[in-house]
C-alpha cells in the first residue's frame, strides 16, 4: 500500500523526539534529518522537500516551541501541517453546473488506467451527485478501449455512446453532445486517446475536442507506480491543457507515494480522486486531511 514505509519512517522519526524529555537543537536536527530522509526515500521531489524541511525548522525552532509546555507536539503538529500543506488544504471538487449539460474530459497516457477513470467516476456521479451521465468513447486509437468502455458501463449501467472506431474522435464528440442534449442528461464524460508518450499529435486532437465540448473540468489520469514522472506529465498536460485536477491511479500498489506529493506544489494542480484497484466501485474522493492523518497515523 501506498505511502506504508515513509507512514513508518516518519514516526519513528517523530517519536524518537517525543521520547526525549526536552526539546534540543540537536535532537530536533536529528529528526529533521529523519523527516528529510523519509520523505526522499519515498520518492518526493528534492526541492519539494528541501522546502519543506526549511518551513518546518523555521517554525519548529521558533521560542514559542521552545518555551511550550509540550514541544516535541508541537513539532509533530507542525509536521502535520507542513505535509497538509503539501497535500492541499482543502478538498477539491469537480466544476459541473448545477444546472444544465456539464462535461468532463479525460486525458492521460496510455495504461494509466483512463478508461476506467472514466467509469469510475461515471459511477460517483451517477450515485452521490444525482447526474444522468453519458460516457463516450473517443479512444479511437486503442483499438479495445471502446469495448472496454461499453463492458464498464454495462456494469455500472451507465449508456455509452460510440460511433466505433472508423468515425474520428472529434465526430464523436459532436455528435455525442448533440445525443445528450437530445437525451436530457446533464453529465457527459469523455474518455480520450492515450499515447504511450506525450507528442503533438496527441495534444493537438485534446485540443480541438476541448474547442469543441468546453469541458467543466479537464481530468489526467496518471499512474503513482511512475513516481515522480507524476510531475512531468501533469505539467506538460497542464501548460497544454490547464488541466483542472488528477486522479492518481494504481494507489493499490507498492507505490512509495512521492509523486502524490509533490504534484500539488509544483503545478498548483490538485489531486481530486484515487483509485486504488481495477473495480468500478475502487475510487476515493481525495481528502488532503485524511490524507495527512494516515501518512503520521
Ligand atoms: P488506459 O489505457 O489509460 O485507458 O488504461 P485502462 O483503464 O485500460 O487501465 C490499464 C490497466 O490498469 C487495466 O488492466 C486496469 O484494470 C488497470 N488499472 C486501472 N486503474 C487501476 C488501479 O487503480 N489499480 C490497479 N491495480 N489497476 C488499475
Amino acid at each position: 500500500m501506498a505511502f506504508e514505509s515513509l507512514s513508518e519512517r516518519l514516526n519513528k522519526a517523530i517519536k524518537n523526539i517525543s521520547g526525549q524529555g526536552k526539546l534540543t537543537e540537536k535532537n530536533m536536527n536529528d529528526m529533521l534529518r529523519e523527516v528529510r530522509m523519509s520523505l526522499l526515500e519515498a520518492d518526493v521531489n528534492y526541492g519539494v522537500v528541501k522546502d519543506f524541511i526549511e518551513r518546518v525548522k523555521e517554525k519548529a525552532l521558533g521560542q514559542e516551541v521552545l518555551d511550550s509546555l509540550n514541544p516535541s507536539q508541537m513539532v509533530v503538529k507542525i509536521v502535520h501541517d507542513e505535509l497538509q500543506e503539501l497535500l492541499g488544504q482543502s478538498d477539491a471538487k469537480l466544476h459541473l453546473k448545477p444546472n444544465g449539460l456539464s462535461t468532463i474530459m479525460m486525458v492521460g497516457l496510455q495504461g494509466t488506467g483512463k478508461t476506467t477513470a472514466s467509469a469510475k467516476i461515471a459511477r460517483f456521479a451517477k450515485q452521490k451527485l444525482k447526474k444522468r451521465v453519458l460516457l463516450v468513447a473517443c479512444d479511437v486509437v486503442r483499438p479495445a478501449a471502446i469495448e472496454q468502455l461499453q463492458t464498464l458501463g454495462k456494469q455500472i449501467d451507465v449508456e455509452v455512446f460510440s460511433l466505433g472506431a472508423q468515425t474520428s474522435a472529434i465526430e464523436t464528440a459532436r455528435k455525442a453532445l448533440q445525443y445528450a442534449n437530445e437525451h436530457q442528461k446533464d453529465l457527459v464524460i469523455f474518455d480520450t486517446a492515450g499515447r504511450l508518450h506525450i507528442d503533438e499529435e496527441l495534444m493537438d486532437e485534446l485540443k480541438e475536442m476541448k474547442e469543441i465540448v468546453h469541458p467543466d473540468d479537464i481530468l489526467l489520469t496518471v499512474d503513482a507506480m511512475t513516481g515522480q514522472d507524476i510531475v512531468t506529465v501533469a505539467k506538460e498536460f497542464n501548460e497544454q491543457l490547464q488541466i483542472t485536477g488528477l486522479v492518481v491511479t494504481k494507489m493499490d500498489g507498492d507505490a512509495r507515494g512521492g509523486g502524490l506529493l509533490s504534484v500539488r506544489t509544483i503545478t498548483d494542480v490538485p489531486v481530486m480522486f484515487v483509485s486504488n484497484g481495477e473495480k468500478v466501485e475502487d475510487l476515493e474522493e481525495f481528502h488532503p486531511d485524511r490524507m495527512a492523518d494516515r501518512i503520521l497515523g
